[in-house]
């Protein structure tokens, strides 16, 4: 059932950035990609040359030089901020034997290589001056119905998980972005509305095939390779080889009953009753709560948002959140029991390229009043760009933590919360990035006292200090032994890896 009035101000926003901020990539393009674009002129060498030739050769994909006019689309991804790293090539790989003969070559010829997946990393760690191994295409997927467990090629995405899932009735932990690749998703732990129900979604890894800087192959799983099966479910993309193959346990897929609700009035007293609502919400209740501020006229207006799913009735739902509407009446409302798939249809989004920068903190119980008036106050006090700012945070608990802290290297499993500050702008903001890039830090660093010094190493932070003891904790030595066991040479590496 959905009911209710206004514009759905957060999805309206989305669709403007999908076609304003490619619109505004043209006119702003960082000043080396720029000039790398001058230089695709048609009196450019056409494909590979000198030693690409013998990759070029290898490979049952393709390789894609600069002068291919398929290689402006193929650089483009995610973070826009950090499109003027440039790949000398692009191998677009169609099965685990390119991947290796990307390695072999590329340890031969002695070229950086970073491996590419769903292209969403935030900081743009995946990208090289090398050759970038883009593994997009290896999306490949079959279902054991026996096991209820899918084996997909490395390169797969969110999209590819949800055809699978709706096409067997079944589901995991996945994220909402269609295009996150789940490479970097399950490396990192993986958060999603079904976490505190059924886990993180590296806590669905069966086994994992791996191509080590050696040009090896390795399966990790709880009896081949333990050690590095530990260390693969938590410490993110780029650390230790390239996985070219995922094998999860696929779970039930239950009705569910989907929600996006905006409040617009007695926002701090809402903040305070959703937490106590959802410290103590069942694990079937998964969601996303928002304070999002919009410049208006130069004002600064707040809302609340909540967005996420009950595997339950509406009727349940609307118990569970009795206590907001006893105190306002929603903005906007928008609630749906349908089918599990369905429901995932809308709560999903695009992950359209932008320029973006996300700071997040793992809160460890509930977050004080003097914790919600710092929100509040740098929310009001936001300098304004010309897109939203927002702080939110996603609930844990439930099944997350009922797995220990040292089983997989995903180290903060008894957290409430994963909160974060989100800053995004359009080109057109270039000349006030200084003062929004001061106010997110200045942001980021006062929450500290009020959620944790620990960060989730999917939301990579390339201004985040100290990032090894903020994204691992505990097991920053164990991750380190593990990296010089796979990658002595510290051949995988971005400039947030672990290092040798
Ligand atoms: C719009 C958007 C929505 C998001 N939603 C969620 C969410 O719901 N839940 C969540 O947990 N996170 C979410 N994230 C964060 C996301 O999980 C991380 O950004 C993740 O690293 C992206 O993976 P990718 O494969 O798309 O990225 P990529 O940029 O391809 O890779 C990320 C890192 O992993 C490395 N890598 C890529 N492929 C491989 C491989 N096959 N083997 C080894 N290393 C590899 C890369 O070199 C890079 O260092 C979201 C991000 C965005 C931008």
């Amino acid at each position: 059932m959905s009911s209710s009035p206004s514009t759905d101000t957060r999805s309206s926003r989305r669709s403007f950035l999908g076609t304003g901020v490619r619109a505004a990539a043209g006119i702003a393009l960082a000043p080396s990609f720029a000039a790398f674009l001058q230089s695709c002129t048609t009196d450019s060498p056409v494909g590979p040359t000198g030693n690409w030739v013998e990759l070029a050769d290898a490979l049952q994909g393709t390789l894609v030089m600069r002068d291919d006019l398929d290689f402006i689309r193929l650089n483009t991804q995610y973070a826009l901020a950090y499109l003027s790293t440039v790949p000398a090539a692009i191998a677009l790989c169609e099965s685990e034997a390119d991947v290796v003969a990307c390695v072999n070559w590329a340890r031969r010829n002695n070229t950086p290589i970073v491996p590419r997946s769903g292209g969403h990393s935030y900081a743009g760690f995946s990208r090289t001056t090398g050759l970038l191994i883009d593994l997009s295409q290896m999306t490949n997927s079959t279902f054991d119905a026996a096991t209820n467990q899918i084996t997909i090629g490395g390169g797969s995405h969110n999209k590819e998980v949800y055809d699978a899932g709706r096409l067997t009735q079944t589901t995991l932990t996945h994220g909402r972005c269609k295009a996150v690749g789940v490479a970097g998703l399950v490396l990192g732990g993986g958060i999603g509305f079904n976490m505190r129900n059924y886990g993180l979604t590296c806590d669905q890894l069966i086994s994992t095939r791996i191509v080590l800087a050696s040009g090896e192959v390795i399966t990790a799983s709880a009896t081949e390779n333990p050690e590095v099966f530990w260390a693969v479910r938590g410490a993110g993309g780029g650390n230790f080889g390239i996985h070219t193959q995922f094998v999860k346990q696929m779970l039930p897929a239950p009705t569910m009953t989907c929600f996006r609700i905006q409040w617009g009035t007695e926002l701090e007293q809402l903040f305070d009753i959703f937490q106590d609502i959802a410290l103590t919400a069942p694990r079937e209740f998964g969601v996303k709560f928002m304070v999002n501020a919009r410049k208006v006229k130069n004002q600064t207006e707040l809302y609340i948002e909540i967005l996420g799913q009950l595997a339950g009735t509406e009727q349940e739902l609307l118990t569970l959140l009795a206590p907001m509407y006893a105190v306002a009446k929603p903005l906007f409302e928008l609630t749906e029991t349908v089918p599990y798939w369905d429901a995932q249809e809308f709560l999903s989004e695009d992950g359209n390229p932008e320029y973006a920068h996300e700071r997040s903190r793992f809160a460890f119980g509930r977050i004080s009043a003097e914790g919600r008036d710092a929100i509040f106050r740098n929310l009001r006090n936001w300098p304004g760009t010309g897109v939203d700012a927002m702080w939110k945070y996603f609930l844990m608990g439930g099944r997350i933590a009922d797995v220990a802290d040292d089983a997989t290297s995903f180290p903060f499993r008894s957290a409430t919360m994963i909160t974060s500050v989100d800053l995004e702008w359009v080109a057109a903001d270039s000349g006030k990035l200084a003062e929004n890039f001061a106010w997110l830090d200045a942001f980021h660093a006062e929450m500290e006292q009020y959620t944790s010094p620990y960060c989730y190493v999917n939301f990579i932070d390339n201004r985040q200090t100290n990032y090894l003891n903020a994204y691992y904790g505990p097991h920053v030595d164990r991750l380190r032994a593990v990296k010089r066991e796979l990658d002595p040479n510290n051949v995988f590496s971005h400039p947030q890896s672990i290092p040798v």
